[in-house]
């Protein structure tokens, strides 16, 4: 627990706002249950949203919160009529959404994910100051995958696809073809401000565009997002939110043309005002500073 009260210290101290997935005591956390079709729902709690998949061939879940919370997770599943859980996709290795991992796969769960999440799961890291020990056997994907593989699944076809990443660099999305809905991840955080870029775990903004313009193209005007944080949202929301990335990220990289340093671009506040939620985790500096690594990286 201890190491969540100084997630949030750092978060807010580098930040400058609410560390949205950092949660200091998850004694009180309720885990509810959105049915969005039939046989996919999405269950809130503290951390990343989970996508839930539940029929006769079994149930799959897209994420996983943290470990503490898996036994209420276990039952808002069962309270869905569903069974145990037979797969667990993992949307990236950050421990709001990879918590619980071990605890899932100790109960039988198949875990799958990008081959660069189980790689950042087995060394560990530090994610906004956040310390992530390097994961035990249970807790590591025994399928991983380059690309995105496809489950036949309850009558669906869900696609888990990597499109070059941006959040981090193993970022998946997975895709109900039939039910239409579309778990984001963490490349999608709504209402929730400026997205993370997690320069350090390999994310960087223009794969972050470049994977938006993807999902985009993919989904029509009923498709339903599930988006890493923050209520269910829509086509248009996804849209909404790529264009107030991309006018961000142009802003900034004008500055950069114009040969101005990173303390100079900061203190033209270029970013300001910009963002949908002023009480969002990314200050507009860490946003800035996020852009500009990314840029640098793109170019290097
Ligand atoms: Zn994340």
């Amino acid at each position: 627990m201890r190491h969540y009260a100084r997630a949030a210290m750092f978060a807010t101290a580098l930040l400058g706002g609410t560390a949205v997935w950092a949660q200091q005591d998850m004694s009180q956390v309720q885990v509810t249950a959105t049915q969005i079709a039939p046989g996919v729902s999405v269950l809130f709690g503290s951390g990343g949203n989970i996508g839930v998949s539940h029929g006769a061939d079994g149930t799959l879940i897209v994420d996983d919160q943290f470990a503490e919370l898996t036994g209420r997770i276990q039952q808002a599943i069962a309270d869905l009529g569903a069974g145990q859980v037979n797969y667990l996709v993992n949307t990236h290795w950050h421990f709001d959404h990879a918590g619980g991992n071990e605890n899932f796969g100790n109960a039988g769960a198949l875990i799958l994910a990008h081959d660069n999440v189980r790689r950042r799961l087995m060394a560990g890291g530090t994610v906004v100051g956040n310390v992530t020990a390097p994961a035990p056997t249970a807790a590591l994907p025994v399928v991983t995958y380059d690309k995105g593989l496809t489950f036949h699944f309850n009558g669906d076809t869900i696609e888990v696809m990597f499109l070059g990443g941006g959040h981090t660099d193993g970022d998946s999305i997975v895709r109900w073809h039939d039910a239409n809905v579309v778990h984001m991840g963490d490349m999608f955080m709504h209402q929730s401000g400026w997205p993370f870029v997690d320069v350090d775990s390999g994310g960087n903004v223009e794969h972050l565009l470049n994977s938006l313009s993807q999902v985009i193209a993919m989904t029509d005007a009923e498709t339903v997002i599930i988006p890493g944080h923050g209520p269910l949202a829509t086509r248009s929301d996804l849209i909404a939110f790529r264009t107030m990335v991309q006018t961000g990220v142009d802003r900034v990289r004008a500055l950069k043309d114009q040969g101005l340093t990173l303390e100079q671009a900061l203190a033209a506040k270029p970013v300001e005002g910009l963002r949908n939620n002023p009480n969002g985790f990314i200050a507009d500096d860490a946003f800035v500073t996020a852009v500009w690594a990314s840029i640098d990286a793109h170019r290097g």
